[in-house]
């Protein structure tokens, strides 16, 4: 528990920090974009190039700060109930598409209704964050499973992604949810993913969790409430709505 309190109290002090200085940030990594968009117009062909350059540089610290500002981002934050098992299930094209060939994906989703109050969009996030760390712990690849379950304490929803990749060293693991925290190299991880995962799981009143070791792959888990709400219906057809609209 201790563990659990200086973990979330680091994270709300970087949390503040880097929400401010990413904000900042972005505003003017977007300006500078659009007036680079204008330059392109004007510049003769050999300009092109170093151009193009500069805006993959541009491109890259843009989504650095807007995964900056998700992790940050504690407040604003569109908490809607969804089902847990509907919404892996609709993820399923999109991860089979985020890993190659050599890794198998599997799916375990409990035929349970399992209702749970999340920012849908973070929910996608979290998992395509712990799928492709999972993919990048297998170079010769392996095998990723997806499981959601009710979870072991009452009342409770556990997403889990296990992978037959590296595993963790204890330091490495103990470390793992700190952001920018990387074993990566430069250019290649930000560290920000299992940051963002943490954070996901706090802004849902949940917790996540890693159990590894080195050569036994990895498993990290989210924990989340089920809530009493159900999912909402589906939208009104448009006469319906249009009829509203008095
Ligand atoms: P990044 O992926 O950008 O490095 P993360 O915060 O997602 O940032 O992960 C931090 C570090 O935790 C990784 O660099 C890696 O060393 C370790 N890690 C994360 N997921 C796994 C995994 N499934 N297997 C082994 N190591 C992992």
């Amino acid at each position: 528990l201790e563990e659990a309190l200086r973990q979330s109290q680091k994270m709300e002090a970087l949390g503040q920090l880097t929400g401010g200085v990413a904000h900042d940030f972005n505003n003017l990594l977007t300006a500078a974009l659009a007036n680079l968009h204008l330059m392109a117009r004007h510049l003769p062909a050999e300009g092109q190039r170093f151009l193009a350059g500069t805006r993959t540089a541009l491109d890259r610290a843009e989504k650095l700060t807007r995964q900056l500002l998700s992790f940050s981002r504690q407040d604003a934050v569109n908490l809607t109930v969804v089902d847990l098992g509907d919404s892996l299930r609709r993820m399923a094209d999109l991860l089979e598409r985020s890993v190659r060939a050599d890794i198998a994906l599997s799916w375990d989703i409990a035929a349970v209704p399992m209702p749970v109050a999340v920012d849908p969009v973070q929910l996608e996030m979290a998992v395509l964050n712990l799928v492709l760390n999972a993919r990048d712990a297998m170079p010769g690849g392996g095998r990723i499973r997806i499981a959601a379950s009710p979870g072991p304490e009452p009342r409770t929803a556990r997403i889990a992604v296990s992978d037959t990749g590296a595993g963790m060293p204890p330091e490495v693991m103990a470390r793992a949810f700190d952001p920018f925290f990387t074993t990566k190299g430069v250019g290649k991880g930000t560290g920000l993913g299992l940051s963002m995962v943490y954070g996901f799981a706090r802004q849902s009143g949940g917790i996540a969790a890693i159990d590894s070791r080195p050569g036994d792959g990895t498993c990290v888990r989210i924990d989340l409430p089920l809530t009493d709400l159900r999912p909402p219906e589906p939208p009104p057809a448009p006469a319906a709505a249009a009829a509203d609209l008095r």
